[in-house]
């Protein structure tokens, strides 16, 4: 635990803020005094909000502005966050769902951190496009597998959510129809190979780590002899924030998750609390979003964020707290995290 007081609340210590470019809108405040607020237990999930892979992704895109200017023209949200992807356009990035609706300026562009077909740097080269890739390496090494399964005429399953960009990343490293997609349990018990015996799994990095792990049961039992991942593709944070999350979801009235609706982990924390029996588990993008009748009398509160969800939004939703209840932080920690990724070697002399 560690705690520190600060005015009307106490502010956890390991806080450090993403930058932010946009001003943060003071919560609406209730006219309450300090004696008036009811007393409120804040348990402040850790690990939290912003991963390796997220953070390299954004630190990609500012110094690509720092080196080579504006525009930075980057395709998809470079992560699912509202907030990070107007901060970045603020400074000058220029957000494209295709290759196609950017001008051959010179200017450079950045994949997202969820990966991207083949197709994609194939048609940036071949329009001689300066890119650079902020795919998480661990996406990288999931596409790297999915390679080796395809040169070894293994059949590849992949379980995932169709339609998540990483999926259709991954998918696109090969011919179309190569692989399988799974989605549930339901689907591995029906679906049928074309050999049992040279089938391959790889998973999305950001799933349920028990529900995959029910998809997988099936599968090994239906089919023994299909190959494993060598190392677990979920990745270590996402597991490591639905392991803090269940650490404290049975303990608390209410689990406040910070993230975007379109963030595959951040909806998997909330799923996750709602399982471990937290009465109201909700996602939100801001403080602003909190429906504060739904909460009920509460005397206990859990908040988490997703990976790609900055801190300066968790301080925004304990602001939110404290200007109505007089509330106590505690971070309840289940992990260390100290991974770093290297930077692309062109952004390496930006960053020094
Ligand atoms: S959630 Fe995991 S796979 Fe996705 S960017 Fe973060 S570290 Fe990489």
């Amino acid at each position: 635990m560690a705690t520190a007081a600060s005015g009307g609340r106490s502010l956890p210590l390991d806080m450090a803020p993403f930058a932010p470019s946009i001003p943060l809108m003071p919560p609406e405040e209730p006219l309450m005094s300090e004696f008036e607020k009811p007393p409120l237990d804040v348990l402040l999930s850790a690990p939290r909000g912003f991963c390796a892979g997220v953070d390299r992704a954004i630190q990609i895109v500012e110094l690509a502005l720092k080196k080579f200017g504006a525009p930075v023209y980057v395709r998809h949200e470079i992560v699912h966050n509202r907030y990070v992807v107007d901060s970045l356009r603020d400074k000058g990035a220029v957000f494209v769902e295709e290759l196609d609706e950017i001008p051959d300026d010179g200017q450079p562009v950045v994949f997202s951190a969820h990966g991207v077909p083949k197709s994609v740097p194939e048609a940036a080269r071949t329009r001689q496009m300066f890119f650079l890739d902020a795919t998480c390496p661990l996406v990288s090494k999931v596409h790297k597998e999915a390679q080796i399964h395809f040169k070894r005429d293994r059949e590849i399953v992949l379980i995932g959510h169709a339609g998540h960009p990483e999926v259709i990343g991954t998918m696109g490293q090969l011919p179309p129809g190569t692989v399988s997609l799974i989605e549930t349990v339901a689907d591995a018990a029906v679906f049928q190979p074309r050999d049992p015996t040279a089938l391959a799994y790889l998973t999305q990095t950001t799933l349920s780590v028990d529900d995959t792990a029910a998809i997988v049961r099936v599968l090994m039992e239906r089919f023994p002899a299909i190959t494993a991942p060598h190392k677990e593709d979920i990745c270590y944070a996402t597991t490591n924030r639905q392991d803090a999350v269940k650490r404290i979801a049975a303990s608390v009235d209410a689990m406040i998750v910070v993230g975007a609706p379109n963030s595959s982990n951040s909806q998997r924390l909330r799923e996750v609390a709602e399982r471990e029996g937290c009465p109201v588990s909700v996602l939100i993008q801001r403080a602003s979003d909190i429906d504060w009748p739904a909460l009920g009398a509460i005397r206990r509160v859990g908040v988490t964020a997703g990976a790609s969800a900055p801190e300066v939004l968790v301080e925004e939703v304990i602001d939110a707290f404290a200007a109505r209840y007089a509330v106590k932080v505690e971070v309840v920690q289940t992990a260390e995290e100290t991974i770093a990724f290297n930077l692309p070697r062109e952004l390496r002399p930006a960053a020094a």
